[in-house]
Formats: structure tokens, sequence, C-alpha cells
């Protein structure tokens, strides 16, 4: 593919974006003087276009931004909205809500049935709740260390969890090192942390042999680097040898809940553990949950046992609250179910069949995978199979390309990778609305 072409295409979109988006330019321009890199969060510095778009509304599966063009969004807030944006079945209920109270520290009803509902859903029986996916892993990764006794944790090179210290590991040239642009470690987190390749039963066995790792923070199927599935066996293998030597097993399902009502823990019959969640489970109101096997429950009440439950480390005081279980519970019961579901993964089938025409037809070496409702295009011929393959087929010109294309045409993929997420509200006139972009995309290459 001629790179000079890319960069001149690039640069064509990256100007009608410009030209297309007075309102955001002049809103990012104002944005530099009191939201450091003129944005109120780093990563949106990382958007394909010069600057962000700013966002006026958001309804179902599409968003409008502030100079009054409109999306079909595949990105949901990456994953945060996978119900669509304010659900009306979730938001309309939901004001009663605010209304009666919004924290308080004290339990509501609606905590218990969340617990109930996630118990049957993923087959933990006990469950504690956060502001986001982020804590609940912190959480989960605190009281492995408590349970276990054991200093370290194992992740996956290309992994992500959120902002958590232990996981800010990866791999260069096969050597560990603390991950780029890992900001302020508390300490250097190769002395917290052990990291291997994904489908890497040896490298983890080697780990895991010196029994002094607590648990394995993993993904089920890796989402953020590309979807990298597990090889066949892999998650059993995975499962045997943490028991073997006696680590436990933490399922982060905050994207793979994509997989299904139960995620993959349900629809693979897997056994981990702890659980963690967050994102979609309150259709964007914050709300992280993580779940616990009965063994590692028992062993962590005793621990609680005492005066000091409120300075575990663990918890946070709008944690649990009652505005984010209510729309936890309105979420869950009625519109993360399992009709949904079943329409949201034939919407990405119906994706993927798609882009896997376009790249047939134009010949290209290129790949489309899916778990479930989550679709996700890169530009190496086979699926990767780990994390170092997954980030070698990202592309510094081709990424911002396709987005920017797409983008200038109405559609919003996820940033940082080509990704795309079907919800409830999206539609397949949506679907294969993005396949006639990717398709002109591919013939302006
Ligand atoms: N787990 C996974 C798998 C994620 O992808 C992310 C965020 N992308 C998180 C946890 C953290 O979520 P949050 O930033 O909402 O805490």
């Amino acid at each position: 593919m001629d790179r000079v072409r890319i960069e001149r295409l690039l640069r064509r979109e990256q100007e009608v974006f410009a030209r297309r988006n007075p309102r955001s330019q002049a809103l990012a321009q104002r944005a530099q003087s009191h939201l450091p890199g003129g944005v109120p969060m780093p990563w949106m510095t990382r958007y394909a276009g010069p600057f962000p778009l700013f966002l006026s509304w958001a309804q179902g599966a599409r968003v409008q931004d502030v100079d009054g063009h409109t999306y079909l969004d595949f990105a949901l807030g990456d994953t945060g909205a996978m119900t669509g944006h304010s659900p009306g079945a979730v938001v309309t209920e939901l004001q009663a809500r605010l209304l009666q109270g919004l924290t308080a520290m004290l339990p509501t009803e609606d905590a218990l049935w969340v617990a109930e509902e996630l118990s049957q859903r993923f087959g933990l029986p006990f469950w504690q709740f956060t502001l986001s996916a982020t804590d609940a892993n912190r959480a989960a990764l605190r009281i492995a260390r408590a349970v276990t006794g054991r200093p370290k944790v194992l992740v996956f090179h290309g992994c992500y969890h959120g902002t958590v210290d232990e996981a800010f590991v990866a791999l260069e040239g096969g050597i560990p090192r603390s991950r780029k642009g890992n900001l302020g470690p508390p300490v250097d987190p190769l002395l917290t942390t052990k990291v291997v390749e994904w489908n890497d039963p040896q490298a983890l066995e080697g780990a895991l042999a010196e029994k002094d790792v607590a648990a394995v923070l993993t993904e089920p199927v890796l989402t953020n680097v590309g979807i990298v599935h597990p090889a066949p066996g892999f998650l059993e293998m995975l499962r045997s040898l943490t028991r073997k030597y006696g680590t436990l097993l933490v399922l982060d399902e905050t994207h793979t809940l994509c997989a299904g009502p139960g995620g993959c823990t349900a629809r693979f019959h897997l056994e981990p553990d702890l659980l963690t969640l967050g994102k979609a489970l309150g259709s964007g109101v914050p709300i992280g949950a993580y779940g616990l096997s009965r063994e590692v429950a028992e062993a962590y009440a005793e621990l609680l046992r005492g005066p000091h439950a409120d300075t575990a480390g663990v918890g946070g005081t709008l944690a649990a609250n009652a505005f984010s279980l209510r729309a936890a519970r309105l979420t869950l019961e009625r519109v993360l179910t399992e009709e949904s579901f079943a329409r949201m993964e034939a919407l990405g089938e119906r994706f993927q069949a798609g882009v896997e025409a376009v790249i047939r037809q134009a010949g290209l070496p290129w790949h489309v995978t899916r778990l479930g409702g989550r679709v996700e295009y890169l530009f190496r011929p086979e699926a990767a199979e780990n994390g170092t393959q997954a980030l070698e087929g990202q592309d510094p010109l081709l990424d911002p390309f396709i987005h920017l294309f797409l983008l200038n045409r109405g559609v919003l993929l996820t940033p940082f990778h080509n990704m795309a997420l079907m919800s409830p509200a999206t539609t397949e006139a949506m679907v294969d609305r993005h396949t006639e972009l990717f398709a002109e995309a591919v013939a302006s290459l």
C-alpha cells in the first residue's frame, strides 16, 4: 500500500474535519486555558482529529456534536453506553430515585437485588460495589493478596484494566517493562507484577510456579489490543495452572460482558475466583462491581472482622450509593437482557460479514474479529494470538485515516483501535452504513 498516498488522504481528512467543526474547534481552543492539554481527561487527546469533538447530546446509538452533526455511534462511550445512550427503560424510572436521595451510607434493597441477579448470571455468590471497573479491579487485587498472603499479580501483555497500578506493565522485545506513558508509578510495577504473553502456557506456568502470585488478572478474551481470543484449551489451562499453584483467578468482564448476559464466564463455563464489572452496568451511571467465590468471600469476611472495616483500603464514600444501584437494577432488569444480547450478537455478525466481504473483495491483508456484539478490524492477515502480534497489526496512518474518514461522514468508532460495539438501539441500517463507508475508504486507498 502506498504510504505517501495514505498520508495525503489523512491530511485531506484532517482538513475536512477542521472545516466541518468550527464550534468544537473554538471550544478546544478555549479549553487550553483551564483543562490541561485542552481536555478534561488525558485520553481525549488521542482521537484521530486535530481536536476532539464536543458532545451536544447522545440518544440510543446516535450522538450529536456542538456543530450539529449527528453520528452513528459504534464507540458507545467505550462500552459505558453499550445499553445505548440514556435508554428510556432505565432513565424514566431512574428519575424517581433522583428525588428520593442519592447517597446515604446505607444499603438499599436494590443492592441486594443486583447482587442476586449477578450471582445468577455469573455463578459467583457474593458481590460488592464500586464506582468504576478500575476500582473493582483494585479491590479484587487487594482481596486476592490479603487472602493468599502473596505479594504479586500476573497480567498478560497488551492488557488494560483501568488505572490499576499493578497492570501498567508490558513486554518490550520479550522483556517486562513499566508500560510506556506510566505516570508517577508508586513503585516500579515490576516489583508487583509479572507479565507474560497471552496464549503462552509455558510462560504462564513458569511465572506461577514460583508461588508468589496472588492473582492472575485478565479478560477472558483480550479486548483492549484488538480482540484476541484464547487459543483452544488456553482458558482451561489458565484455570488448572492457577489452581495448581494456589493463585486466584480474577476475570475482568467489563468489556467481555458483550458475549452475553453472564459474559464469557457463563458462555464458556468459566470458574473465576473473583470477577469484575463496570461501565455498562448502570447504563452510563458510574458503577462497578466485583464478585467473590464462597471460599474467597469467607476468607475475606474473616479478615474484615473487627473495628477496621472502614480502613481496609477498599471502598469509597459514594461506592454502592442508592442511585448507582437503582441504575444497575433497571439496566439488568430491562436493557441488558437475553433478548438484547441476541440482537447485539446478530448485529455484530452482520458488521463482521460486511467488513470481511470488503476486505476479501479488495484482497487486503487485513482481518476482522468479533466477540458477541463487539467487532474489531486489524491491519494484519490473520487474527493475532497475543498482545505483541495485535500491536503489530495497528497502523499509525491507517488507524487515524479510517477513523477520520468515517467521522467526517457520520460514523464514530472507538478511539485507539478499530472497534465497533453494538447496542440494543443499533439497527441493521446503521451497520450497513458503516460497511458502505468502510468500502469507500478502502476504495480511496
Ligand atoms: N477493565 C477493562 C477490561 C477495561 O477495558 C477498562 C477500561 N477501558 C477498565 C477495566 C476500566 O474501566 P474504568 O475506566 O471505567 O474504570
